[in-house]
């Protein structure tokens, strides 16, 4: 057996390993302002940004942390949608020599309070909105400063007046709420601090560039320790994957959100490091991001299953043109084969899927962009990048074909969790970070996700992937969005339901769903129960709570 069998299947433009600078992050910043200072970074509602202006404002922005007292270590979370400021507080705060928490924009009080302590951040940055929010949890942290700015204020000022900020203290002190553009804040940062940077010391492999609470779906969220060494291979890995893009001349659209890692590298990061403009839009509509892709022409979109879902079936979608796209990353949860292929047949460009996990910042797989494809696979893992399946919670591997837990070892796997040392025992172990994940691997080296170990239903004994059921449903044509999920049954320990969303126009009968689900699956898969809904609940990233929808059952049967 082949060590790597996928390796043969690189196309000869993808080297097999690579070169990874030893430098921070905010470095792809520098290098992009020294080669391109007028080029637009950032375009955002009308508005343009040049590389000049995203650096100085960014530097700024370091100042202004340092003289508020962060210093390297420090973690400082982010708690914005996307829009400039975001990009400017992230390379900011690296700048500064701190560490960034992304924080969830739709956080509550609660979740709020628990990653601020967890983390431990001395400063927020924050939309003005959420300001209440924070406000009646500040005491309960160590938040010593709330720094707020607004979307609306953003736009209102003229070109090169970026940024305006307002830092409400707290703790009794004078709540202070000036809105002051660039030139107000810049001159007063001007002339209490130094224009230049204090520099810090600097450890490639053991720097903390940020600090990522997992998605949700699973247990409480901890902190994933990602290092600038992390980030930064995975920057190149995508990089070297897209290798026909032309640095400096691509769009990024910026939809999936930067908060969560998945849109930091793919969009935040690697769209500086290529020095192309991005194009971001504060949360997903589908109607205004098929506008923007049709004025703004996008050539690439990394985006998740149901955001491409929310576009394809969008009543109006022949009226725009699309044909800008050149590629699309798909991650967060399989791909339905439909969907890619409605979107490549509208678009003209390519929709592949990769899959990743916030503990390897985030991608470790995707199939080839210009090349071939296997129907269902996640494709081959990305140079330097080794996985292997294993017997689920051991490091002993199992025979190709065989499904077993993903296991991925390479420069992108998180330093470990953030205090919490025995989990990253238990997470990482021989140097193999154990996902999590059900799948198995070819002859030829394509990977296949089958479902989560937790997402596993047993039912009367068998064994029931959910992922195969709703594949199944969503080529039913009346099926917009799916979930399958096991919920507790008394006879059975778990039954298997089914939540549908139908597309517009369609009204399929429960029973009709039974009789198509009998003639594509083994009777102990078809769905015993079925759910019509509006919507469905989903994370951030678009990807479906099916952990939220079991709750749900659970807490109405205790209830009966
Ligand atoms: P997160 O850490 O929030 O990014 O979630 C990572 C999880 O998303 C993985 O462990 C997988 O369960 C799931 N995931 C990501 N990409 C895919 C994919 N292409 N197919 C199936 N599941 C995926």
């Amino acid at each position: 057996m082949t060590e790597k069998p996928w390796l043969s299947h690189y196309p000869p433009e993808v080297p097999h390993t690579l070169d990874y600078p030893n430098m921070p992050v905010q470095e792809y910043l520098t290098h992009a302002y020294e080669q391109y200072p007028e080029k637009v970074a950032i375009h955002f509602m009308g508005k343009d940004i040049s590389y000049k202006e995203l650096y100085e404002s960014s530097l700024k922005f370091a100042n202004y942390l340092q003289a508020l007292g962060i210093r390297k270590g420090d973690r400082v979370s982010i708690m914005l949608p996307n829009c400039p400021q975001a990009v400017i507080s992230f390379y900011g705060v690296l700048y500064a020599g701190g560490i960034v928490v992304m924080t969830n924009p739709l956080y509550k009080e609660r979740e709020i309070a628990y990653q601020m302590n967890d983390s431990g951040a001395k400063a927020i940055v924050a939309l003005d909105i959420l300001f209440p929010r924070i406000s009646n949890i500040v005491k309960e942290t160590k938040l010593e400063n709330v720094i707020i700015t607004g979307i609306k204020e953003y736009l209102t000022f003229p070109k090169n007046m970026v940024y305006p900020l307002i830092q409400k203290k707290q703790y009794g002190m004078t709540v202070k709420v000036e809105h002051r553009g660039i030139n107000h804040l810049f001159s007063e940062i001007m002339k209490t601090a130094s224009a230049k940077v204090e520099k810090t010391a600097f450890d490639f492999e053991e720097d903390l560039a940020l600090l990522q609470y997992t998605g949700g779906t699973t247990g409480s969220p901890k902190g994933v320790m990602l290092t600038h060494k992390n980030l930064i291979s995975n920057a190149t890995m995508c990089d070297a994957w897209l290798y026909k893009t032309k640095k400096g001349e691509e769009t990024v659209l910026g939809i999936i959100p930067l908060f969560h890692v998945y849109g930091l590298t793919t969009v935040l990061i690697l769209s500086v490091m290529q020095g192309n403009r991005m194009v971001l839009l504060p949360k997903f509509d589908p109607e205004t991001a098929l506008k923007t892709i049709n004025k703004q022409k996008p050539t690439l979109f990394p985006g998740a299953p149901t955001l491409y879902i929310g576009l394809m079936n969008h009543p109006d979608i022949k009226k725009y043109d699309l044909s800008s796209i050149e590629a699309c990353l798909s991650g967060s949860a399989p791909l339905p084969t439909d969907v890619q292929e409605k979107f490549e047949r509208i678009t003209g460009g390519k929709l592949v899927e990769g899959y990743g996990l916030t503990e390897t910042s985030p991608v470790t797989h995707s199939n080839l962009v210009w090349g071939e494809r296997i129907k269902g696979s996640i494709g081959f893992p990305y140079p330097d990048t080794d996985c292997k399946v294993f017997l689920s919670g051991t490091t002993e591997p199992v025979p190709n074909g065989e499904i077993g837990e993903i296991a991925i070892k390479g420069p992108q796997v998180m330093k470990g969790y953030w205090n919490r040392p025995e989990e990253t025992e238990a997470t990482i172990k021989d140097g193999w970070l154990l996902t999590g994940d059900l799948g198995y691997m070819d002859d030829d080296g394509h990977f296949f996700i089958v479902d989560r170990k937790k997402d596993m239903i047993i039912a009367g004994g068998f064994n029931i992937y959910p992922r195969e059921i709703e594949e199944v449903l969503y080529e039913h044509e009346a099926v917009q969005e799916c979930v399958v999920a096991g919920i507790p049954d008394p006879y059975r320990g778990e039954t298997v339901k089914a939540y549908i969303v139908q597309k517009e126009g369609y009204d399929v009968t429960e029973e009709e769903f039974n009789k198509y689900c009998r003639q594509h699956l083994a009777a102990f898969k078809v769905p015993h129960v079925y759910e019509f809904r509006k919507e469905l609940p989903k994370t951030a990233v678009g990807k479906i709570l099916r952990r939220s929808l079991i709750d749900e059952e659970v807490s109405k049967q205790n209830e009966a």
